[in-house]
């Protein structure tokens, strides 16, 4: 019988891709989410994709254990979770660090008490490179120092270490991914990252300038000690980070209890701004008109994965390129100009 998956935040960026693979692969998924930060027009597209209709959704939030309990309950035993629910901001996570503690980590605290009560003890946990805070040797490997230096960060790091103390005393078994930069969109252009208001991210910001929405993309410092001076990040496409999560659940659901895993999720090649605008301009033929500015408050100067553990413990590396991440994320920006609120 085929593995039943809660998917909290399924119909967000990375959750709608992933839900895709899973589909593929034979999975029934419920997905739950708030749709603050998505649309459940995500998830039409994501049936329409993936040809399944194994996806049942539902609306809500994961700090209300009323409506994570429904969400056990509506379709019959849970296998494992993906827990992709949660808000990404930094700046907004500066500005307001008690909503950050709330969704990300009392949603968390809230949802593992739900698994714990059903004895539902899997679960694949979304957390992130700023972990690593601003570290000075590179790549990154998983037993890097983590030194969270701002409130987003620091809620993914004490998630880990709830999640971590289930798997000592509950006998549960978790992996905790640590994504680099996600981009692009699945080749279809049907889904895709569909940020409210102006983008914070480069390849979104880049995306909208191509189309003609912003007149030119501000590069936020020429000054870092990097070759060209501009940050440098770990750039993956989405459709492989949607397969690193399909990998780990199939992983965990075969491990022993009292297993705990910690991943870097990236490709293990840096590329500076500079190099993600060139790279864009010559998977579109277009040009992007740019300025230099100053830094932007927070920004670290390069975070860079070491993908080995990862492919040594599910066999995933990254596979696509930055041609394709280009490509992918221009297609989906054509074809909905105004993210999912063109298909109304
Ligand atoms: P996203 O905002 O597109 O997806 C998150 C989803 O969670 C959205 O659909 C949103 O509506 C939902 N959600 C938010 N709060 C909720 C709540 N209280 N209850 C139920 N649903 C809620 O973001 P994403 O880029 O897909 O990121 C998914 C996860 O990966 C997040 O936890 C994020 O912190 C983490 N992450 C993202 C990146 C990135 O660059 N995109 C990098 C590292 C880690
Ligand atoms: N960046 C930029 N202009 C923008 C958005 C981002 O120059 O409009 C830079 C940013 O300073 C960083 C890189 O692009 O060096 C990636 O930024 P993003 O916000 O996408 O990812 P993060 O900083 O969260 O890793």
């Amino acid at each position: 019988m085929a593995n039943r998956l809660l998917i909290t935040g399924g119909a967000g960026f990375i959750g709608s891709h992933t839900c895709v693979v899973l589909l593929e692969q034979g999975y029934e998924l419920v997905v739950l989410d708030s749709f603050d930060n998505s649309s459940p027009v995500a998830s039409e597209r994501v049936r329409e994709l993936s040809g399944s209709q194994a996806l049942h959704v539902l609306k809500g939030d994961i700090r209300n254990a009323e409506t994570v309990n429904q969400a056990f309950r509506c379709r019959g035993p849970i296998d494992g979770v993906i827990h992709f629910a949660g808000l990404k901001a930094v700046g907004e996570s500066v500005a307001n660090p008690l909503l950050y503690w709330d969704v990300n980590l009392n949603g968390s605290r809230v949802l593992a008490a739900a698994m714990e009560q059903r004895s539902c003890r899997t679960l694949v946990f979304s957390s992130t490179a700023t972990v690593y805070g601003e570290p000075e040797q590179f790549p990154l490997r998983e037993d890097s120092p983590t030194a969270p230096i701002h409130p987003y960060a620091q809620t993914k790091v004490a998630v880990e270490q709830m999640l971590q103390a289930l798997c000592r005393q509950k006998n549960w078994r978790v992996a905790s991914l640590r994504y680099f930069n996600p981009v692009g969109a699945h080749p279809s252009g049907r889904i895709g990252e569909d940020p409210l208001g102006i983008p914070n991210n480069l390849f979104p910001f880049i995306t909208q300038v191509a189309a003609g929405r912003r007149s030119h993309l501000r590069i936020f410092g020429s000054d870092y000690p990097t070759p060209d001076g501009t940050g440098i990040r770990d750039y993956l496409h989405v459709m492989d980070l949607a397969e690193a999560h399909s990998a780990t659940i199939s992983h965990l659901l075969k491990q022993d209890p009292c297993t705990h895993l910690t991943l870097n999720i990236g490709t293990g090649r840096g590329l500076s701004v500079l190099e993600v605008v060139r790279g864009f301009e010559q998977a579109t033929g277009l040009t992007i008109p740019f300025e230099v500015v100053e830094r932007r408050p927070g920004d670290v100067p390069r975070l860079e994965a070491c993908p080995d553990q990862a492919e040594m413990t599910l066999g995933w590396r990254a596979k696509h390129s930055l041609l394709e991440m280009c490509r992918d994320g221009w297609t989906w920006q054509q074809a909905n100009p105004t993210g999912y609120r063109s298909a109304a």
